[in-house]
């Protein structure tokens, strides 16, 4: 047996396990050794019963004397009781409430490990565990195996399937007994600077691990085994990461040209005073641009940084020497709104610009296209429709994808594959950790604008239920007579955009008829066309509409300065990003703006994001509340985000191993020991982890 082996051929597994182990994708010997203890237990203080003091944690080994039901037997309402004995002739009670369910599994006769707290009922006059650990031990073990369980620091794993801790302990250390001590591709003079051990020797402790471990490092996730495991996960992912990157960096690619004029015309286009971190992006921005190989650049900046501009300034470089621009945006209004703003900052300089959307009749469409191909645009503003395989360019040279986390990555490539290497510039508003960024955009060299332009004042947040709307409603009423606007935004639930349609139209003819029958009120959704939604847009922006209520469709992208009140009902069904997002939308102005959010019923997650943000408005900070709320699986979406599947490293609880293995990795792949070092690492992060990781172009 060796790490390849299928599991089916693991003595007590057989094809009903192995189906419940292949759920959780886990196929090989390797992988289920990869299925590591997610807890740990001490249940090394073994004790006869009649030694048992009350108040102490113990582990007894006995068996069971009687058991009993009383109370409501069905819907295992009632108490379980079991009076267990072991060799002293004492007895223990273990009594558990709700145990009804226990009277299919512990019957008279068994041999039973039981782990927990010691209490002497005084009322009895016995001793007693409540809700213990316990195990029955009679079963499909060797001889031998039944030691695994008790007297000694145990495992705990995440049951798979039906398959119970239990049986996982017996067949981890089955594997371990069988298989030939494992080799370490892990360098060796990394191994001893960080002095971890082996892998075979971390492999067998992780999960039986030495007599004298430290419980509270091990239940950390830091025993030595286990940083060891930790960092050779991200280790080779980040080694992967580098020579995805150097490799793209051997490419060749545009050299654009920064010369006076070029310069000129980039200061000649900007409406005010970048900001020193504007300044400081769009140098790293240009040097990229001139350098000749194809620029990876993803932009982080929060709502209302100021990305716009600096991605105007990047087209104008690309433009003055003579090639086009792309520019991405994940909806529609996002993408009228981008239009509006270049076509304003870069029409000034006798630029052409264009938008190209999905609501685009097939004529409109066919017209764009031909200008398109034949160079007549110099910047085509569009929705995913602009990467259809039909759009061609005459001479893309920049790509601009804005609001990343909504573009997967096979979105990027078909873009990129327009011109012959583009250089592409990403831009998010969601700021994520660096080393977290460079990992998941592991081809990507990341910039950040972490200032905010001049003069704003930061938004106010207030929360209210929902059966204080009529003071919300008064709230938008003065601020409008103080020459102010505000949006009312519903929330859209996933399944239906119909829906929300429906809910916002609704609340749009109350709004309109009976709580502001004399302001003007707007409705935007997502179901409008094209025209009705940029009609809607100028004017709310032109000041003629006061009040726009809305579904998410405005979350990204939407600049509106004079309007200073969001108010977001129902917000308890947005997520922490999303409001956050939708915040964005005030506080772009000179006045103070105020963000609203209402609410009817919470639940404990649902306050914990309404309380972040009333508490802040650092998007840092809410994106890393974010992250620990939703777990990183759920916060970057699904595979296509480029999230690698990690196995032992969490990637929020191992940040600063990530950290750590980055370095090394970074250091190692730049300056190899020897040759055959790295030839030896690339071979095996080929072999072992490039399929995981979506590595598909390492070596
Ligand atoms: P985001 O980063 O969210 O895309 P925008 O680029 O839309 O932000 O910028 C937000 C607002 O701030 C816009 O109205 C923009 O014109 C303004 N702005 C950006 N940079 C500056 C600056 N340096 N000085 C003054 N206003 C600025
Ligand atoms: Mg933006």
């Amino acid at each position: 047996m060796d790490l390849t082996t299928p599991l089916t051929y693991v003595k007590g597994i057989g094809p009903a396990r192995a189906g419940m182990l292949e759920a959780k994708g886990l196929t090989t010997v390797e992988d289920l050794l990869g299925y590591v203890p997610f807890r740990y237990e001490d249940r090394s203080n073994m004790k006869p019963i009649a030694q048992l003091a009350p108040g102490e944690m113990a582990t007894v080994i006995a068996e069971v004397r009687a058991v009993k039901l009383s109370g409501f037997k069905r819907r295992s309402l009632g108490m379980f009781e079991t009076r267990f004995t072991d060799a002293s002739r004492a007895i223990l009670v273990g009594k558990w409430f709700h145990g009804g369910y226990l009277a299919n599994v512990l019957a008279e006769g068994m041999k039973v490990a039981l782990f927990g707290k010691v209490e002497f009922d005084s009322y009895a006059g016995e001793l007693t565990m409540l809700h213990p650990e316990f195990e029955i031990l009679s079963g499909d073990e060797d001889e031998g195996e039944a030691t695994l369980h008790v007297g000694r620091v145990v495992p705990i794993y995440e049951g798979v399937g039906k398959i119970t801790t239990k049986t996982l302990r017996t067949l981890m250390h089955r594997i371990l007994q069988s298989i030939e001590p494992v080799d370490d591709a892990l360098p060796q003079f990394l191994r001893d600077r960080l002095k971890m051990p082996d892998r075979w020797t971390a492999l067998r402790d992780i999960h039986f691990p030495p007599p004298e471990s430290d419980l509270r490092l091990l239940n950390a996730f830091r025993a030595p085994a286990q940083f060891r495991l930790i960092f050779e996960e991200f280790f080779w992912l980040e080694c992967g990461v580098a020579l995805k990157r150097s490799k793209a960096r051997a490419v060749p690619g545009i050299a654009f040209s920064l010369n006076g004029r070029v310069r000129e015309r980039v200061k000649a286009m900007l409406p005010f005073k970048p900001t020193g971190a504007q300044k400081r992006v769009l140098k790293e921005i240009a040097e990229d641009m001139a350098a000749p190989h194809p620029m990876n650049r993803l932009l982080q900046g929060d709502v209302g940084s100021g990305k716009t501009i600096v991605a105007a300034e990047a087209a104008v470089i690309a433009i003055e020497n003579g090639y086009q621009v792309a520019v991405l945006a994940p909806t529609e209004i996002l993408a009228t709104q981008h239009s509006f703003t270049f076509k304003q900052i870069l029409g000034k300089l006798g630029y052409v610009t264009a938008l190209l959307t999905g609501s685009f009749t097939g004529r409109e469409k066919m017209q764009l296209k031909k200008l398109l191909s034949e160079g007549l645009v110099h910047v085509a503003i569009g929705t995913h429709a602009l990467i259809q395989k039909d759009v061609e360019f005459k001479n893309l040279g920049l790509a601009i994808i804005d609001e990343q986390h909504r573009f997967g990555v096979l979105q990027r490539l078909g873009l990129v594959q327009k011109g012959v290497t583009p250089d592409v510039l990403v831009m998010t508003a969601t700021p994520i950790p660096r080393t977290l960024a460079m990992t998941m955009y592991g081809d990507l060299d990341v910039s950040v604008i972490d200032e905010m332009p001049p003069g704003r004042k930061p938004i106010v947040t207030k929360h209210s239920t929902s059966d204080h709307i009529e003071q919300v409603y008064s709230f938008i009423k003065a601020q409008i007579e103080e020459g102010r606007q505000a949006y009312v935004v519903y929330p859209v639930i996933e399944e239906s955009e119909t829906q929300a349609m429906k809910a916002a139209q609704k609340e749009y003819e109350h709004l309109s008829r009976e709580v502001f029958p004399d302001i003007a009120v707007g409705l935007m959704h997502g179901r409008l066309g094209a025209d009705e939604k940029e009609s809607v847009m100028q004017r709310f922006k032109d000041g003629q509409v006061k009040i726009l209520v809305s579904t998410t469709v405005i979350e990204v992208g939407v600049d509106v300065p004079n309007a200073s009140v969001m108010v977001v009902e129902q917000a308890e069904r947005f997520g922490l990003a999303q409001l956050h997002q939708l915040r964005g939308r005030v506080g772009r102005g000179a006045a103070q703006s105020y963000c609203l959010l209402v609410t009817d019923k919470m639940n404990d997650t649902a306050r914990e994001r309404i309380r972040t943000l009333v508490e802040s408005t650092d998007g840092f900070y809410i994106s890393e509340m974010d992250l620990k709320l939703r777990g990183p699986g759920e916060f970057f979406g699904t595979k296509q985000s480029g999230l690698p599947s990690l196995r032992i490293a969490n990637i929020l609880r191992d940040t600063e191993i990530l950290e750590i293995a980055r370095r090394d990795a970074v250091d190692f792949i730049a300056r190899p020991p020897s040759e055959d070092d790295l030839r030896r690492a690339v071979a095996y992060i080929r072999d072992h982890w490039q399929r995981r990781y979506g590595l598909v172009t390492v070596g």
